[in-house]
């Protein structure tokens, strides 16, 4: 074994402490923060979706505004 692998081992131990430290709750909050809801299906959108996709969604699926199925989202 090279000094490659053993860096290589030592990156592995690293990311499995990583993985241990973001914990359950972590990922509810992240799941929380990333979410638009759909107010009409309940279909859940990344936050990072952009407004025209929602309305979109909202017109396409429901023949409404992206106001009345995304309430808290602005354009
Ligand atoms: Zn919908």
């Amino acid at each position: 074994m090279g000094n490659g692998a053993k860096a290589a081992q030592k990156r592995e131990r690293n990311a499995d402490k990583n993985a241990a430290k973001g914990s359950k709750s972590q990922a509810k909050v992240n799941e929380a923060a990333k979410s638009i809801i759909c107010a009409t299906c309940k279909q859940t959108f990344l936050i990072t979706t952009r407004a025209p996709a929602l309305e979109q969604h909202a017109v396409d699926k429901h023949n409404k505004t992206m106001a009345d199925c995304f309430p808290g989202v602005t354009k």
